[in-house]
């Protein structure tokens, strides 16, 4: 006969509230406030938070600025890492005390043609944690068992945190643009995905061409395996990377429209272009001509799976990968974000709960 019963952990009490960064409203600095704790839903787990990656996307939470916008007061994080300590009624896919990352794809439905097909990034009915679901950046996170992924013993849960969406996101954007041994691969942006990007783009085999706006993203995407280095802000980099033939697969991970454009530049003939990053400016200008003559591919990558996420997971276990971050306190959250925007984060800032 099946537990119906829910299980929390015998050890502390469920909850009634937790300290929380709230956005506000959009654009204003987010507040360290206790927010209620809600009920568990069918299907869901409490989770107390360990670590929690401040990812650019918290930014474009927190600032409204895509097309499809969260709803004020929220609580931003999608790199939320921490441990199980309740479970709604029937939950059977965790126990209390695993640890498990709670990514963006919060939850899909699990039913229709994209999710069966391996595809539940795109599924219409999917939630997101930090945006339409509370995030991580609070003390304790509620998410539907079925769509965290267990982080494996051995895993430090401040690497954990980046691997959760900066890792997932590159790794797959990785596998889209279908990088092969020799390939040159263009990353644009050494940010928290670029200087994971680079680590996934170079264990498929690839020769990295790392872009940025400031040395000492340079220096650490050369630490990391790239081969060569531009310098945006002092040399042309479609100039650069044509000279060394031209980039087999571009990845955009730069907040910039110009950096997308660039990056196109910097293909050659047959190459595809990864779209990853979302600026608040939404539209860039490429050529038909030249896309249609050249066979140029242009593809759309947003997050990865769950499976995704397993495959990120074990090869950083088995030691390949690398996590380059700075923890700080959940309180530092609003100098945090601007050190992020100015470029001022060697990768990625992980919020110690
Ligand atoms: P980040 O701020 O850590 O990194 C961005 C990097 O780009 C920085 O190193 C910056 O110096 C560099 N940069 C800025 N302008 C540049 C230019 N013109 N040329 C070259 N480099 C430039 O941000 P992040 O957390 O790595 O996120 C990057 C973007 O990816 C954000 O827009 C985020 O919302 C998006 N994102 C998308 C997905 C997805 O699934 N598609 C997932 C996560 C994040
Ligand atoms: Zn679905
Ligand atoms: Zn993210």
């Amino acid at each position: 006969m099946a537990v119906t019963t829910p299980k929390s952990d015998a050890t502390a009490a469920p909850p009634t509230s937790y300290r929380a960064a709230v956005v506000p409203s959009f654009g204003a600095p987010l507040n360290i406030e206790e927010v209620p704790a809600r009920a568990l839903e069918p299907g869901q787990i409490r989770v107390k938070v360990e670590a929690s990656g401040l990812c650019h996307t918290d930014i474009h939470a927190a600032h409204g600025d895509w097309p499809v916008k969260p709803s004020p007061p929220f609580v931003p994080g999608h790199e939320g890492v921490g441990t199980v300590v309740e479970l709604a009624a029937g939950v059977s896919e965790l126990a209390l005390g695993d640890r498990v990352a709670m990514p963006w794809l919060g939850y899909a439905c699990g039913t229709c043609d994209h999710c069966v097909s391996g595809w539940e990034t795109l599924c219409l009915e999917q939630k997101n944690m930090g945006y339409s679901i509370d995030g991580g950046f609070g003390e304790y996170a509620t998410a539907y068992a079925r769509y965290v992924v267990k982080v494996p013993d051995g895993i430090d849960p401040f690497d954990a945190a980046p691997l959760t969406c900066a890792g997932v996101t590159t790794y797959k954007a990785v596998k889209v643009a279908g990088t092969r041994s020799s390939d040159l691969v263009a990353v644009f942006g050494v940010g928290g995905l670029g200087h994971l990007a680079i680590q996934y783009a170079a264990i498929a085999g690839g020769r990295v061409i790392a872009v940025d706006l400031i040395d000492e993203k340079l220096e650490l995407a050369k630490e990391l395996g790239a081969e060569f280095t531009v310098n945006a802000a002092e040399e042309d980099p479609v100039a650069a990377i044509q000279a060394l033939g031209g980039a087999d697969q571009a990845i955009s991970l730069a907040v910039s429209p110009k950096a997308f454009e660039q990056a196109y530049g910097t293909l050659r003939r047959g190459g595809k272009l990864v779209f990853v990053a979302l600026p608040a400016d939404n539209y860039i200008t490429l050529p038909i001509f030249e896309t249609v003559l050249q066979g140029i591919t242009i593809i759309g990558s947003i997050v990865g799976t769950r499976t995704d996420l397993r495959e990120v997971f074990e090869l950083h276990a088995a030691g390949k990968t690398h996590v380059t971050r700075e923890v700080r306190p959940l309180d530092t959250v609003n100098e945090s974000i601007v050190d992020v925007e100015a470029g001022r984060v060697t990768a990625r800032i992980v919020f110690s709960l």
